[in-house]
């Protein structure tokens, strides 16, 4: 899509290090890692979140980002990584990209702590499940 910066690193017009090119899908280094080695892994065709990615695209694009959730621990030696997507919020490229970072214990990561809530009760669970349940399809 025109002015996609991710489409430009797959049609090969903005520079990028790659390090997973298959047919419909592509991997490259984050310009600015959580930790060195981190990996977006992105699917070829322009999709913008989660929502709209065809369900057939699903394996291609999680396929992926196994096999690089993989070959951070064998190729960097890291204990295990952290496997994200932001869609829409906090969604700075509006190209679907899963965000594979490579962790290691105590390496001080803070960024994705997230503050919990607690429900009021079982009432309130149940409010929020029924709201849910009913929008699936
Ligand atoms: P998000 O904020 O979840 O949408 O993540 C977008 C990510 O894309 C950020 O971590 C950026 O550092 C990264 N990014 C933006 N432009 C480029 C680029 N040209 N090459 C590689 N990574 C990029």
């Amino acid at each position: 899509m025109a002015g996609c910066v991710f489409c430009g690193i797959i049609s090969g017009s903005v520079d990028a290090t790659i390090v997973l090119d298959e047919p419909e899908v592509v991997g490259f280094l984050d310009v600015r890692p959580v930790f060195p080695g981190h990996v977006l892994v992105v699917p070829r065709a322009h999709h913008e979140t989660l929502v709209d990615l065809p369900v057939d695209q699903l394996p291609v694009v999680f396929g992926a980002a196994q096999l690089v959730a993989a070959a951070v621990v064998e190729g960097l030696g890291c204990d295990g990584s952290f496997v994200a997507m932001n869609n829409t919020v906090s969604q700075s490229v509006p190209h679907l990209h899963v965000h594979v970072v490579p962790r290691r214990r105590k390496d001080g990561l803070r960024g994705f702590f997230w503050p919990r809530q607690r429900y009021d009760g079982p009432a309130e669970m149940d409010e929020y499940a029924q709201k849910i349940r009913s929008a699936l399809v």
